[in-house]
């Protein structure tokens, strides 16, 4: 098949979240299947292009945006490798290079997301209609590039289309006056769209071929649970026959204590001493000044309210009561970097925050970090939790999508976590309470542990069912 597969983020040329890992792993595994993959995401200012290859092909258009002809120009990366998918950006620097992908640095929108995004999509139009691309089939993913199943089948294009949802949360609304920013074509059609489904993930759901989400009980939850779907509750209930749950993957090769070139100590599941070492350094790093034999919990997140921190923030003087040490990695929302700053002040000895995205330090709590915290309130698939199992640091999760599917609590014999079911800040510290205790059984932590690292979520499962999906995409 050719497939372009259509992502805002693909790591390791743009990140914001989980949405970059998949664009940038999942397509590499189709592509090891034989299929002919385009990857194609805006060229953001943070991509260095003279260190990754990143060349114009000379390819380019203006794309009419209201009252203005907007140029772009199509960049690719040449990686030298005779597989692996081709690599492509859409370059319009006033645009796309800007600090952030989406949000200034305090967490707030830039005011023109949606006519940078409708202008990402028009773009991947016109290079369909200059057949630069032939696609069988375009993967979108997220709301920022939902409206293309729409654009397609308003101009009869034979392409099949999938969605991937990666968060329900985001749907990408935008104003009757944003909509001048359609081609004519378009903005007829939304005459009969009302203007609470004016909406690109709407439009997404209800053109695509095939719509899913990252994982099966998250797909279950949307379809039961209102307060998850948003005002698209009733749409996916209406398409429920085209929306499945495919868990992510972990690309190993980049996520794994064993090759890991971010940490100074690789380890695997048969001798831990590296980790101990590791953990040693991360308490180093975070100006720990106490080493005693206590569990240090790790988080790395997206400041924002679902990730659980205002339950967090309730518990950490009771954390700190119990001797743990914890180191929070993320950026967001102010209020949260700021009680989380306040924190680390006040409990130097106990309390480590940084407020940036930094991925060699992300790789390091994985490796030093003894559990992982991720109370989220909802969680499509959440990937931290899966790379934490494989380097043996134990994740203390809400009971809730894909850290439902991919965590089970540990009963004595069996499991590889633990889990909460009840949203409350006490329940959560109840939860971190029985994790620490059994911590210090060094023979049942050692069995969790074993548990942990032997679990496999490679992509090459969810690559076969996202064929699969391709697959009747394409008879639809
Ligand atoms: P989401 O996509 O909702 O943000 P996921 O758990 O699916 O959550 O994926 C988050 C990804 O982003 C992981 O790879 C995580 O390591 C990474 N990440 C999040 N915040 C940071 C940060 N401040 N620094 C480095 N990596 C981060």
């Amino acid at each position: 098949m050719n497939i372009i597969f259509i992502s805002a983020e693909v790591a390791p040329f743009s990140k914001a979240g989980g949405l970059a890992d998949v664009s940038g792993a999942l397509p590499q595994q189709l592509s090891s299947t034989g299929h002919n993959i385009s990857v194609v995401s805006p060229l953001y200012s943070k991509i260095n292009r003279e260190m990754d290859s990143i060349r114009t092909t000379g390819i380019g258009a203006l794309i009419q945006m209201g009252n203005e002809d907007v140029p772009f120009e199509l960049y690719n990366f040449d990686h030298n490798q005779s597989d692996g998918p081709h690599q492509y950006f859409i370059h319009n620097d006033d645009l796309f290079g800007r600090e952030g992908i989406y949000t200034l640095p305090n967490g707030e929108g830039f005011a023109d997301n949606n006519f940078r995004y409708f202008f990402f999509q028009k773009a991947i139009i016109k290079l369909i209609e200059i057949e630069f691309f032939k696609p069988d089939l375009v993967h979108c993913n997220d709301h920022h590039t939902a409206m293309l199943p729409f654009f397609i089948i308003n101009r009869k294009m034979e392409i099949a289309t999938i969605l991937t949802v990666h968060n329900f949360q985001y749907q990408g609304y935008f104003s009757q006056d944003e909509g001048k920013y359609l081609d004519e074509l378009d903005a007829q059609r939304l005459v009969d769209i009302p203007s609470e489904n004016r909406s690109s993930m709407y439009l997404g759901c209800t053109h695509a071929h095939q719509v899913n989400t990252v994982s099966p009980t998250y797909a279950v939850e949307l379809l039961n649970i209102k307060e998850l779907s948003y005002e698209l509750h009733s749409t996916l209930n209406n398409i429920s026959h085209k929306f499945s749950g495919i868990l992510n993957g972990a690309d190993y090769s980049y996520w794994s204590p064993e090759n890991d070139t971010f940490i100074k100590h690789q380890y695997i599941a048969s001798n831990l001493f590296g980790k101990s070492k590791n953990k040693v350094d991360l308490q180093i790093y975070c100006g720990f000044k106490n080493y005693s034999d206590k569990p240090l919990i790790g988080s790395i997140s997206r400041l924002v309210e679902n990730k659980g921190f205002y339950l967090i923030l309730d518990i950490i003087p009771d954390l700190v009561e119990m001797g743990v040490q914890c180191v929070f990695l993320g950026s967001g929302m102010d209020d949260i970097s700021q009680s989380l700053k306040d924190f680390a002040n006040q409990y130097p000895d106990n309390i480590f925050y940084e407020g940036r995205f930094n991925e060699e330090l992300a790789h390091n709590i994985e490796a030093g970090a003894d559990m992982f915290l991720m109370p989220s309130r909802f969680e499509p698939c959440g990937l931290n939790q899966i790379y934490s199992l494989k380097y043996g640091t134990i994740p203390l999760v809400y009971k809730t999508g894909g850290l439902a599917d991919t965590v089970q609590q540990w009963d004595g014999k069996n499991g590889n976590g633990f889990l909460f079911d009840q949203y409350t800040s006490s329940e959560l510290l109840n939860m971190i309470q029985q994790a620490v205790k059994i911590w210090d059984d060094k023979k049942q932590w050692s069995s969790i542990i074993s548990n942990a690292m032997e679990a496999d979520f490679s992509w090459n499962q969810s690559a076969k069912q996202y064929i699969g999906l391709y697959e009747t995409a394409l008879e639809n």
